[in-house]
């Protein structure tokens, strides 16, 4: 079983004409926070209409699909899921009908009380239909004694604990909610003469809304038609912004929590070649994910930046893992080194991090066997040693191997000459010296 709600993307259109396609277009774009599900649900006149199946959003959706998603409210939702629970009851909107109507919420985030509430709700014979922590919600909200939505939603938030980006439907509102320590994104546009709200900015990029402001920890905005959207600041801020996010769950192109991804990720880059110098031939990025803090790192060093490793970019998820010689045929599958580039060469190798070593250690055995010299691994990130409570997917802590090796053991199990990590300090230098971010995988220091 596995009850968590992991990196998501959740997006809102309110008081947009073909709200579903909008909603879908901005899916797309948040594409990278979630590949196992999709789903939209939208309302016209009070009366919803819901898809969602597993798969990438193009599988799920047809316009055929989305003409049927009628209405000018729509939300929607990308899942990510461990392998082992891939149930459609898993997708979301979770939908439901209550005393009060109709209702849909999507989720990004994690609840910690999850299992708490949900074995109370279960004793006082609530049924549940999926092993999401996000059906709690629709369960409180339905079990509140108060009369109106908005108060049996604010009802329901007192009662959960975690990381929550939520967007609710109703027959004739939409909620966007952010928890108080606002762990994950969730930011505003203006579209047209209605709304958008969605986990990233890159979604209002693509369908041409006007990034007015992010929902702020604590805040609830309430979408109404005809009327300015609502704001009420339901808890007191107590900002613990993730900083995963900058590191490697976020599009570069994004504004997340004020800042463009791509230029704090090239930073990380300068401070890493600042603490870690190494003289080599050139820089090689781990593609994606390593790009913008390599191009960082040649550029303070100046050391030449190279594409030593390419990637294929339709491997999605594959099914072969169960043992460490199939999990190490998909890093080759994804990634392949360019002979011709990296032998004889002295390289500078930067990845964005290191979960359970797997990609690096292969990395390191590839590069060399294509006639590397040296390999010097730089990681943008602090050591993951510890797992992560508020909705990224991280393995268990005995499965962080930095929970396990330190440094100098690591980089003789990955192979590679050299291997260093970005400092805590120099991280939080290089995202503007702002203070309040949760650092809780690499320093284990837990808010809730
Ligand atoms: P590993 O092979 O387990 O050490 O994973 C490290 C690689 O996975 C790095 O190249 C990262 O870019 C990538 N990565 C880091 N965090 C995550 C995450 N939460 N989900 C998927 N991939 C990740």
């Amino acid at each position: 079983m596995n009850d968590m709600n992991e990196k998501c993307a959740v997006v809102g259109v309110f008081g947009v004409k073909g709200a579903s396609q909008i909603a879908y277009f901005g899916l797309f774009a948040l594409q990278h926070r979630g590949q196992e599900a999709a789903g939209i649900c939208s309302n016209k006149d009070g009366r919803f209409h819901m898809i969602k199946d597993r798969g990438l959003v193009t599988r799920v959706f047809s316009e055929k699909k989305i003409k049927k998603l009628k209405g000018d409210m729509a939300i929607g939702h990308t899942r990510y899921s461990t392998a082992g629970d891939d149930s459609i009851l898993d997708a979301q909107p979770v939908y439901a009908r209550y005393d009060l109507g109709e209702l849909a919420i999507v989720h990004n985030g994690n609840l910690t009380n999850a299992k708490e509430v949900r074995d109370q709700l279960i004793r006082r014979g609530a049924i549940f239909q999926t092993f999401m922590d996000t059906e709690n919600m629709i369960h409180l909200i339905a079990k509140s004694e108060k009369d109106r939505l908005i108060d049996r939603i604010v009802d329901a938030l007192h009662r959960v604990e975690g990381a929550y980006s939520f967007v609710i439907q109703s027959r004739s509102k939409m909620y966007a909610i952010r928890d108080r320590f606002g762990f994950r994104p969730l930011s505003l546009a203006k579209l047209g003469d209605g709304y958008m709200v969605a986990s990233e900015t890159c979604a209002f990029d693509l369908v041409g809304a006007e990034f007015i402001r992010d929902v702020k920890p604590g805040e609830m905005i309430v979408f109404e038609k005809g009327k300015t959207p609502k704001s009420i600041q339901v808890f007191e801020p107590d900002p613990h912004k993730c900083i995963f996010e900058y590191i490697y769950f976020a599009r570069p192109d994004s504004v997340v929590f004020g800042k463009n991804v791509y230029n704090l990720r090239k930073r990380m880059g300068e401070e890493l070649a600042e603490e870690l110098p190494v003289e080599a031939d050139m820089v090689v990025p781990v593609p994606d994910s390593g790009v913008a803090a390599a191009l960082g790192y040649s550029q303070r060093s100046g050391i030449p930046f190279e594409l030593g490793i390419m990637r294929n970019h339709y491997v999605g998820r594959t099914f072969i893992e169960p043992t460490q010689e199939l999990r190490n045929l998909k890093v080759k599958m994804k990634l392949s080194p360019i002979r011709e580039v990296i032998d004889g060469k002295r390289l500078v190798v930067i990845d964005d991090s290191i979960v359970r070593g797997t990609t690096s250690r292969q990395i390191v055995s590839m590069l060399k066997e294509a006639g590397a010299k040296e390999v010097h691994m730089r990681i943008s990130s602090p050591p993951t040693t510890d797992p992560c409570y508020y909705g990224v997917d991280t393995p268990e802590k005995d499965k962080l191997i930095s929970a396990r090796m330190g440094t100098e053991e690591l980089c003789e199990f990955i192979g590679a000459d050299s291997l260093a990590f970005i400092s805590i300090e120099g991280l939080v230098r290089s995202v503007g010296n702002d203070k309040n971010y949760c650092k809780a995988c690499f320093d284990g220091n837990y808010i809730v």
